[in-house]
């Protein structure tokens, strides 16, 4: 990165849509933000040949000349980080979608410039550091209620430090002075950051807390770790962005950044209409106050999908940095493949598998792992006075063409993401949603989770997860039986097995996003369906074994009341459930008897 005060002026010599070069540009570095022709695009070099750049630009580029200026900054592409991030909409270099609506309507107009951040609003700082004391990048100097619910904690910039000289609380704007260092450092409620470097961090920590997603089919058999990663990967329509709305509304994050990124423009009008109606279930407010958008869709220039996924990991790991559990969403990140693809061979570079460059995987793998749990920098961070953990949870949809996965965008994110909830078209074809296939699924935290769900989740919970999934195992093997010679093949205790299957896949893994007591499982509600279904197979296994007709079992009224369970609220749930396996239990004693 160049440190070069006075701007460098070039001459556009070439433009290909998004991918721009320019000449007499020496002295330029990678990364740096230019200004590109008569309406000052905002371009990031991304080649240096010589004294010729080659920038991807962020914005529109028709109606460009060739020999028009090219213009340096000397700045990487930051972006502000400070109070008043939460609740705001951002398009992928993060300007403001409300303001550049104001400024020029419904199309937003090319080269305007707007800052994320409100100048004008007043924050109320209450300083938690004093002066004396010796500072270093990360410590909180104070705190500022950015909502109702969220404290925002003002840190000092991460390549700051020194001794604080003056700090003051009070109303102040994002732009004055908050405190000063020895140095003459002026502290203020924001800071710039480049958006392609990590935000450093004391030390990563292992997944040992679940990230709750409250879809019982996740909670239960593919749980991942805060500060974890998933992938989502479905063919159109199989339910993508209905799981990453379900995980920002429900899930345990205390901020939600959500990267729509490169979809179609419809869609994602869906969620910028739907976003700001969505109430928050912890607080009753709305959910906005807790979330940040970043949105581009597909008819924006592509390279501003780069830079959204960019922005959006950046502000996630601004909220971890401040102690916070942050779960950033980003949909879909195959868009985001897809652009860095045709800029790539608009540069005409050498192509790797499917086109793609072969950069891919080292670009996504780095974007998963910004991701995780950490010890917060900062002068004490070893849980002394100011230390804090916080995480960055990513889920990641992705879209393969087709549904087939072999493909490189979801083999690659497959490689680095430590869950894989494998979206399935043929399920959501039959409405089974949401559409996650059981048998492709994994999760790589099991292991590192099972201390944590033996003392937080309800009891036995894991002895029950097994058991669901052997059954949906020997579901797999007795239906390829069926297929082979038939069900009459099958003995009633088989067939019991069979019809247990049937009610975990409709009772317990499908779910419903729309339903009000449907759409969040709490863990003890899921652990009560998967209680009252694996108490109706123990009973009814029982009878069978006592040679009682299963179809007598299964007409019996009480397995509609297991099944009716799932549309129970979570509230009071327990003990509709434990009504239910007794009167399920009595009925089944009775049959026995009778
Ligand atoms: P994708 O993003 O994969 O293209 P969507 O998330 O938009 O697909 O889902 C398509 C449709 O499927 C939704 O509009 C909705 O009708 C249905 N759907 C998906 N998931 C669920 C769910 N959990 N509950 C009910 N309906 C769902
Ligand atoms: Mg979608």
């Amino acid at each position: 990165m160049t440190t070069t005060t006075e701007a460098i002026t070039g001459e556009l010599t070439l433009i290909s849509g998004p991918m721009i070069s320019a000449s007499g540009m020496l002295g330029v570095g990678m990364g740096e933000i230019l200004r590109v022709g008569n309406m000052n695009l905002m371009g990031e070099v991304i080649r240096i040949d010589g004294d010729t750049v080659f920038a991807q630009v962020f914005e529109d580029t028709s109606g460009m000349y060739l020999g028009e200026p090219v213009v340096s900054t000397g700045l990487p592409l930051s972006v502000e980080l400070g109070p008043g991030l939460l609740g705001s909409t951002f398009d992928g270099i993060q300007r403001p979608l409300i303001t550049l609506q104001q400024a020029s309507g419904d199309f937003i107009d090319r080269g305007l410039t707007a800052v994320a951040l409100d100048r004008e609003k007043r924050w109320s700082f209450t300083p938690t550091a004093k002066v004396g004391d010796k500072v270093v990048g990360g410590d909180v100097l104070g705190t500022v209620p950015e909502t109702e619910h969220l404290t925002h904690k003002v840190m000092v910039p991460p390549n700051s430090s020194g001794t604080i000289q003056s700090i003051n609380d009070g109303e102040f704007t994002v732009e004055e002075t908050i405190a000063t260092l020895d140095d003459g450092t002026q502290l203020k409620l924001m800071h710039p950051w480049p958006v392609k470097l990590p935000r450093p961090y004391h030390e990563k920590q292992g997944s040992d807390e679940l990230f709750l997603t409250g879809q019982r089919v996740l909670d239960c058999l593919f749980p991942i770790a805060l500060g974890g990663s998933a992938i989502v990967p479905g063919g159109f329509g199989a339910g993508k962005t209905v799981v990453e709305q379900s995980l920002s509304k429900y899930c345990n994050a205390d901020i939600i950044i959500y990267v729509g990124c490169g979809e179609r423009g419809n869609e994602m009008a869906d969620v910028l209409d739907e976003f700001p109606d969505l109430t928050d279930p912890k607080t009753g407010g709305p959910l906005m106050d807790r979330t940040v958008l970043v949105v581009n869709t597909s008819n924006m220039p592509v390279a501003a999908r780069d830079a959204s996924v960019y922005t959006g990991i950046t502000l996630a790991e601004y909220y971890r940095d401040q102690g916070y559990n942050v779960a950033l969403m980003a949909d879909s990140t195959s868009r985001w493949a897809e652009a860095l693809r045709e800029i790539s061979s608009r540069l005409e570079e050498m192509p790797g598998e499917e086109g793609y460059p072969t950069y891919l995987a080292a670009r996504i793998s780095q974007f998963y792992e910004r991701a995780g749990r950490v010890i917060c920098a900062g002068s004490q961070p070893e849980n002394g006075e100011g230390g804090r953990t916080g995480s960055v949870t990513a889920v990641g949809a992705v879209s393969p063409p087709g549904g087939d996965f072999s493909e490189p965008v979801t083999q690659t994110s497959m490689r680095v993401a430590g869950g894989l909830w494998a979206l399935d078209s043929a399920l959501a074809y039959r409405r089974h949603y949401p559409s996650v296939n059981w048998n492709r699924s994994y999760t790589l935290y099991l292991k590192e989770l099972s201390p944590w769900f033996d003392k937080h989740a309800p009891a036995g919970w894991l002895d029950l997860r097994q058991r669901i999934s052997t059954t949906l195992q020997k579901d797999a093997e007795l239906q390829e039986v069926v297929q082979l010679v038939g069900p009459d093949a099958l003995q009633d205790a088989e067939r019991l097995t069979l019809e247990v299957s049937r009610m975990i896949r409709e009772v317990f893994l499908q779910q419903n996003a729309f339903s009000e007591n449907d759409a969040f499982c709490s863990l003890e509600k899921n652990a009560g369906i998967q209680e009252a279904l694996m108490a109706f197979y123990d009973e009814s296994k029982k009878l069978v074994d006592q040679e009682i007709s299963l179809q007598r079992i299964l007409d019996l009224p009480v397995r509609e009341d297991v099944s009716r369970l799932r549309d129970e609220p979570n509230d009071g749930f327990a003990a509709k459930k434990d009504a239910t396996i007794a009167e399920m239990k009595r009925a089944l004693a009775e049959l026995a008897k009778s």
